[in-house]
């Protein structure tokens, strides 16, 4: 498939008709198009067709214009700025957009007021998943968690949570922690016996090792 219109093309200051071709844009509904006079090369061998079009393209391009391919891929200088243009706007304003947005919540969320409603729905949360004021949070539950799962700002919830239940992190955790810890100790003592017998047994293993370097010396 050729790129071009190949037809006759106005040529000079009488518009005498000569040989050329025609490049369309393609771009969405543009009708903008360019005649060239091209000396159409007359017995075109194989690979003229390429030198052709890289001698239209190179003069289209110093028009502005960007050549394709095919015929739907050349683009006139007003496509092409229109383009250029929406795409810088697009990579400027989007981030901006985007930081905007971001910073705007942050704003909204710190000057939204706790009402009253507020308060009664983030107590009935904690009543229904902080345990107590030394077990703490029940079931992985944290401020954060709440806030999230109420849609509201996690401050909130360690306000309610400090005036009416307790720390955030509750004993248990402690508890748990020496628990385990005593466990490990008692793991650590169960074996403490092996462990003298080992050493013992190294210290041995030793001796023997120097005992046969000294004999390996002798026997030379
Ligand atoms: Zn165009």
């Amino acid at each position: 498939m050729k790129a071009f219109v190949h037809t006759t093309v106005p040529y000079g200051d009488d518009g005498k008709m000569v040989r050329g071709i025609i490049a369309k844009c393609g771009g969405p509904g543009c009708e903008a198009a360019i005649p060239l006079p091209v000396n159409t090369m007359q017995n075109m061998r194989s690979g003229d067709e390429d030198l052709e079009f890289q001698f239209i393209a190179r003069k289209l391009e110093a028009k502005g214009w960007r050549v394709g391919r095919s015929h739907g891929a050349h683009r006139c200088p007003r496509c092409l700025g229109a383009a250029k243009f929406s795409a810088i706007r697009k990579a400027k304003q989007m981030p901006n957009e985007n930081a905007m947005g971001d910073k705007l919540k942050i704003v909204k969320d710190n000057m939204r007021v706790m009402t009253r409603e507020d308060r009664r729905i983030i107590f009935e949360k904690l009543n229904e998943v902080y345990v107590n004021d030394k077990v703490g949070y029940g079931d992985g539950w944290t401020d954060e968690k709440v806030a999230n799962d109420l849609g509201i700002p996690r401050a909130w919830v360690k306000l309610i949570r400090d005036e009416n239940f307790g720390d955030e992190v509750g004993n248990e955790n402690i508890r748990e922690q020496i628990k385990e810890a005593r466990e490990l100790l008692a793991q650590i003592k169960a074996i403490e016996p092996r462990i003298s017998e080992a050493q013992r047994l190294i210290a041995v293993a030793d001796k023997v090792e120097k005992s046969l370097a000294e004999i390996a010396k002798v026997l030379k």
